[in-house]
């Protein structure tokens, strides 16, 4: 029987302790495709599942890992054959599912999407769900009408995963990026990835709420949210967009009706986790086309074994990661 490893986390009085241990696949729920996993990688989300007061992990043991790319080994359904390389992210994979920080994962036929030509196993998890965050905010945005002649375009927490890989995509589209980051020793690296202006978090917020300020930005990607989105949202240009994904900032946005009503701004909420599949498909289609970053692949990742996996759980949590880390299976 084949044996295999696997980060799992499990939950004793109240305390959460991760560690490899070996598995065979009845230990894996019996889905419909079983997959080699390639990479995964670590998100925010992967951090906040590795603490014990999470409310999202409804019970225990589990392997995280929202993330994997690999090649089917199996499959009971049509759609999937031994061989093809696949890529999953998000649903229930590594919070209420066994997840991608194992050498085999057994996931529902409905949240596998095939890998699109012209991206391999390690390029789709340098992407992961920050990666796809990151185009389908862009996706979204072009959707409402944005284009590189509306005028600058803002990325908030720029040094993050969604925030690097936001950058890089929207400097290869031919828009002009300002990189707002709390950590100026990225500077050089945000110029790198296609930023032409880095801000300092207290340019974009400091610390006074107006509700309309003047127009700087026609677009805004914001994986940060907070107190810091109601002070962006006040200083759009006419008709201009956010597309908000998260909460590293926090989750309270002291906004007031007037920038929508008076300027027409839009809050375009972003969510990868249950974004219908056919709309996936179309974004990772993109993601491996016009929005495809390879220049700077290298740049933004950093790869991790699964006995390594702890460290950056940590470190993504106390919004220290730079770019991507991404986890090493076979
Ligand atoms: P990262 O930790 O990689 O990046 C977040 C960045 O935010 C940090 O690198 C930092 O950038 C900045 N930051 C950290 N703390 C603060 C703070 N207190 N105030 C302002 N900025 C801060 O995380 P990800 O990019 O993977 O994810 C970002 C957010 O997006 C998370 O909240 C995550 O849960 C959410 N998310 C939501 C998804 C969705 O479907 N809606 C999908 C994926 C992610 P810098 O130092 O450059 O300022």
């Amino acid at each position: 029987m084949t044996s295999f490893k696997a980060y799992i986390i499990n939950k004793k009085e109240g305390n959460v302790k991760g560690s490899i241990q070996n598995l065979t696949f009845s230990d894996l729920p019996s889905s419909d495709v079983l997959i080699k996993v390639h990479y995964s990688s670590i998100n925010y989300k992967d951090g906040m599942i590795s603490q014990p007061d999470n409310p999202l992990v409804k019970s225990y043991p589990i392997i995280p890992g929202i993330d994997l790319a690999g090649e089917v080994v199996r499959s009971s359904d049509k759609r999937f054959n031994e061989g093809d390389p696949v890529i999953a992210t998000s649903y229930e994979i590594g919070v209420n599912h066994f997840g991608g920080y194992s050498e085999y994962a057994s996931l529902p036929a409905d949240w596998v999407v095939p890998l699109p030509d012209g991206l391999t196993t390690e390029e789709a998890m340098i992407y992961g769900t920050a990666g796809f965050t990151a185009a389908l905010s862009i996706h979204r945005l072009e959707e409402n009408g944005l284009t590189p002649k509306h005028g600058p375009i803002l990325v908030t927490g720029a040094s993050g995963g969604v925030g690097s890989i936001a950058v890089s995509m929207l400097a290869k589209r031919g828009y002009t990026v300002e990189a707002s980051t709390g950590r100026a020793e990225n500077k050089e690296y945000l110029k790198d990835l296609g930023a032409s202006h880095i801000l300092s978090r207290d340019d974009v917020y400091d610390g006074r709420l107006r509700p309309l300020a003047s127009g700087r930005w026609a677009g805004v990607v914001d994986p940060v949210g907070g107190e810091q989105l109601a002070s962006i949202l006040g200083q759009l240009h006419y008709e201009g967009a956010v597309a908000v994904s998260g909460l590293t900032g926090g989750a309270k946005v002291p906004t007031q009706v007037y920038p929508f009503i008076l300027r027409g701004n839009s809050l375009i909420v972003i969510d990868s986790v249950n974004c219908p599949m056919e709309k996936r498909k179309k974004v990772w289609h993109r993601m491996a086309n016009d929005l495809k970053i390879k220049e700077v692949f290298n740049l933004i990742k950093v790869v991790h074994t699964l006995e390594e996996v702890p460290e950056p759980l940590e470190t993504i949590l106390q919004g220290k990661t730079r770019g991507r880390s991404i986890v090493k299976l076979r």
